[in-house]
This record gives structure tokens, sequence and C-alpha cells, in this order.
């Protein structure tokens, strides 16, 4: 058998009966917008996080979004982030107007480099919003306190890391604004596009309710420009149901993290493997570890039968779109990590079978590529 990326098919094979039925009734009642498993749904995760409020809306994308309108972020402002992280971040600043900052990343944990954030800050901030990258938390304490003696909104990017936690506190309830995707391959995932914000705040919450509904307060008054951004029903009937699994998968991937780990310390002249923080944990979106000559160890696999991805081969300041919009420095890590990093294949239902395979399907690819143990 293949070898998938992300094994959605043994998912759905577990959980198949739940989330049919729960399809089925969206088809029956056929409330398929802002219907009774939005708000359950909602209710369902605000319970998980701890957070006051959860607003689902149409994509990752689309809470980031919302979350810089509800901020009122607009042309002139900045807006700091990362630069190794998938475009949406960067994409949704540029698309109020804003200017993206990028602040360099940590080598190790290739989250947002706290030591540098500070220097970064102008009169012109108006948010911080750091990416928690393969699952992974920032130092999220650290960046509310420079936040907070800034007057600056932090603004999660948690759309690898739901059901992560940072210090016994969960990813998404970590700061001014938390946003999840429920894209199909994300730790929690649905089946098409989703997403949701989460917050303590009651304005910033009413803002984003009405945001996704054209700005509307009430029918057909529409107090503030808003979007079509709803997540549909039947979306949320399927996150509903792969609730049911979820923290028994949060601990399959962990488990199954500290297996590559195990499995990869035998090549750990060769390979790097990620590295976890003491004090919080990672839902491991991607198990991503750095190579040399990554495009050649890539292509060796494939021909193998191990598929590997790559988040992300370039930094967003060195995308075309974005390096018209300012001068921006280098950012040594993130280009330096751009080269190494690659995915391995990483789901709840691997089994140990098949993640060996993997790992020695890349000793072979190492070996033939000239890269033998020290
Ligand atoms: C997936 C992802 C997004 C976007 O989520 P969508 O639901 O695909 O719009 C944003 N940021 C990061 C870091 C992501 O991984």
């Amino acid at each position: 058998m293949a070898i998938p990326m992300h094994d959605l098919a043994t998912q759905y094979a577990a959980l198949r009966d739940s989330i049919n039925a729960r399809i089925q009734k969206v088809l029956d009642h056929h409330q398929f917008i802002l219907g009774p498993e939005v708000k359950e749904l909602e209710e369902r995760l605000q319970a998980y996080t701890g957070s006051k409020h959860c607003v689902t809306v149409a994509s990752g994308t689309e809470a980031l979004l919302i979350a810089l309108m509800a901020l009122d972020v607009k042309p002139g402002d900045e807006v700091i982030t990362t630069p190794f992280s998938f475009i949406a971040t960067a994409e949704v600043i540029a698309l109020v107007g804003a200017k993206p900052v990028f602040v360099d990343v940590e080598p190790d944990t290739c989250n947002l480099d706290v030591t540098k954030l500070e220097t970064a800050i102008t009169p012109r901030t108006r948010a911080i919003m750091p990416v928690s990258l393969y699952g992974q938390p920032c130092d999220m304490d650290e960046i509310n306190a420079i936040a907070a003696r800034h007057g600056i909104p932090v603004i999660e990017d948690a759309a690898q890391s739901f059901g992560a936690t940072y210090k016994g506190r969960k990813s998404c309830n970590l700061s001014t604004i938390g946003c999840t995707s429920f894209f199909p391959t994300k730790p929690l995932g649905c089946y098409g596009d989703g997403g949701a914000l989460f917050t303590n705040d009651d304005a910033i919450a009413t803002a984003a309710r009405e945001i996704r509904v054209h700005g509307q307060s009430k029918r057909y008054v529409h107090t503030r420009i808003g979007l079509g951004g709803r997540m549909d029903t039947i979306q949320c009937a399927v996150v509903l149901a792969k609730l049911e699994r979820f923290e028994w998968e949060v601990e399959q991937r962990q488990r199954i993290a500290a297996r590559y780990a195990a499995l990869l310390a035998p090549l750990a002249d060769r390979v790097t493997v990620p590295v976890v923080r003491g004090d919080r944990t990672s839902v491991y979106a991607q198990y991503t570890v750095q190579v040399p000559d990554r495009t050649k160890l890539q292509a060796k696999l494939q021909e193998a039968g191990i598929p590997t991805a790559v988040h992300y081969p370039v930094p967003m300041h060195k995308q075309p779109a974005y390096a018209e919009l300012g001068t921006y420095p280098p950012m040594a890590v993130a280009e330096y990590l751009a080269e190494r990093v690659v995915s391995l294949p990483m789901d709840a239902y691997m089994d140990e079978a098949r993640q060996r395979t993997v790992v020695e399907r890349l000793a072979t690819a190492l070996t033939s590529l000239g890269q033998k143990a020290a």
C-alpha cells in the first residue's frame, strides 16, 4: 500500500458512522448556513480551549483576515509576523493594506525569535501575529509581555496548533485573538474549508461575528464593512464528529513523533529532528526535520514511494508579491531553514510498520546520496 502524507482514509473509516450521521442530520434539517451545528461546535470549542468566545469562519485565512479587520488594522499600519510560515499569514496583512514586518525565527523550533521582536516595533505597529508553526506554540508569555508594554494586541496564527498546550493552557486561547484552520489535513480538519477565531474580548467577538456576515448587526443593518465569511453547517457537523476522537488523535500524534525521534536517533548526524520546549506540547501538524541536500533526498524518497513536503521552501519576504511591499533585511535563519526543512508522513493513524518503512527508506536514501554515518 502506498504511504500517504496524511492518512485521511483510515480516519474516515474509524469515524464513518458518526460523520455520516452528523452530515445526514444537516441534510434533513437543511439549515446549511448558520444551522444548529455551528453554535454547537462553537460552544464545544470554547469549552475545549477555555476561550470565552469562538466564532467559526470560512477558513483559517478568513479567521486571520477577520481578526485584523476586527482590530481595525488599516493601510499604513504595520503588523509584525514571521517570514517562515504559510503565505496566508502575510497575505491577510497585505489584504487590509498594512505592511507585514518580518522578525526572524529560531533555528530549532522554527518559531518567531522573541529576542528580535522588540526592535521591530515602531509607532505604526498595530498587531503582532506569531505563528505556532508545525503545531508548537511560540514563546507567548514573552510576546504578550512585549506587546502589553507597547499596547499592541497579539493574534496567534494557530492554524497548525489546535490542541497544543502552552504552560497548561490551550493554543488559540493564549493571546488577544487566536485563529485556527479546519483545512482537511490540519490536526482537526473538516471536509472542505473551515476555520475559527477565539477571543476573551466581548467587543472583538461581536465585531468578528458581524464581519463574517457582511458587517451586519441586524438584518440589513450593516454597521461595519464585512465579508461573506461563514463556515458551512455541514463542515461544522464534520468537525463535531471528529472531536469525538480528537484527544486520542493528539496523543497518537505525540506518540508517533516520539517514535520518529527514537527511530531517527541513529541518523542524528544527518537528520535534525524537531525540538519542542519543555513547557509546551506540539500537535505535530507536520513532522518536519532538517537535512542537508534536501532536493536530492526528496527525489530519492519519491522513487522509494515515500511522500514528503516542504513547509516552506521560500520565506515570505522573498516571495515576488511581498518583496515589493518593503525592503526587508536578510532573515538568515528563515532562509537557512527554507533550504533544509522537509516534512515526513504524519497522522494519528500511522502504525509502527509504516513508520519503520519511512525511516528505513530515508536511511537508504541518505546512504545512496553518499551521506554515510560519521
Ligand atoms: C493552513 C494555514 C493557514 C490558512 O488556513 P486555511 O484554512 O487553509 O485558509 C494560515 N496559516 C498557517 C500557518 C497555516 O498553516
